[in-house]
């Protein structure tokens, strides 16, 4: 039976969960803020990333979370050295952010990371996704990640049109949702993620002959009748 959210049947939408997070062991990215569950070296990551390549923000988170590991040590830094820190970054408004950021969460949480959404969304810098991202990977919760990446996989698996609304849009999010592994959504979503940025790629075309959902994807099988059409 199809599923009333997208053209999917349940059993299609389980071997394209299985395939996927089977997919995603192989390929995992191993990036230092995936190796640890540990809230705030995930939300530091997040707020770090934002707007900015993963190459040119490894070395500084590295040595950012060296300098300081965890919410206390970042609470009691002035925003000069956090400034000095992040400077190869840019966007000073990061710095400010974290500041803000950290004063929170010793005044208001007693120094722990909230694991509550709505708390998450309180803190200066946490975005729906940002939000949904710490608590998938630090406490392993069914979150929908939505963003250009994922949101562009899914447009074309189901065939839906993806424009630069897409990642705020409520049919998407649903789609998403219907997708979502909830017994390994961490699995799911570092897959997920790891397939836009290695197979489902932005720039077409998508290395579709490796992508562990080819049997189910709209788009690849569209792809195949034009260039079918093109050689008649
Ligand atoms: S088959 Fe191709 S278009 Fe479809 S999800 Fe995979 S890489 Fe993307």
């Amino acid at each position: 039976m199809k599923s009333l959210v997208i053209p999917l049947s349940s059993s299609e939408i389980q071997q394209v969960r299985q395939n996927l997070i089977s997919w995603g062991k192989k390929h995992f990215r191993p990036f230092p803020w995936r190796l640890t569950t540990d809230p705030y070296r995930i939300l530091v990551a997040e707020i770090l990333l934002h707007r900015t390549q993963v190459k040119q923000m490894k070395p500084v988170y590295e040595s950012f979370i060296a300098r300081y590991p965890n919410i206390h040590t970042l609470a009691q830094a002035d925003k000069e050295s956090l400034h000095e820190a992040l400077y190869s970054l840019g966007l000073r408004w990061r710095v400010d952010l974290l500041y803000e950021m950290a004063q929170r969460i010793e005044q208001d949480f007693g120094g722990q990371i909230p694991h509550n959404k709505k708390d998450l969304l309180t803190l200066p810098g946490v975005s729906e996704y940002i939000a949904g991202a710490v608590r998938c990977f630090a406490w392993n919760k069914p979150e929908v990640l939505m963003d250009t990446n994922t949101v562009r996989v899914t447009g074309r698996l189901l065939g839906w049109e993806v424009k630069d609304s897409s990642r705020r849009s409520k049919r998407f999010q649903k789609a998403l949702a219907a997708l979502l592994d909830h017994e390994e959504p961490r699995a799911f979503n570092y897959a997920l993620l790891d397939l836009a940025h290695l197979v489902c790629l932005k720039r077409k075309p998508p290395h579709c002959n490796t992508c562990p959902l080819l049997s189910w994807c709209h788009f690849s099988k569209h792809e195949e009748e034009l260039s079918h059409e093109r050689t008649q």
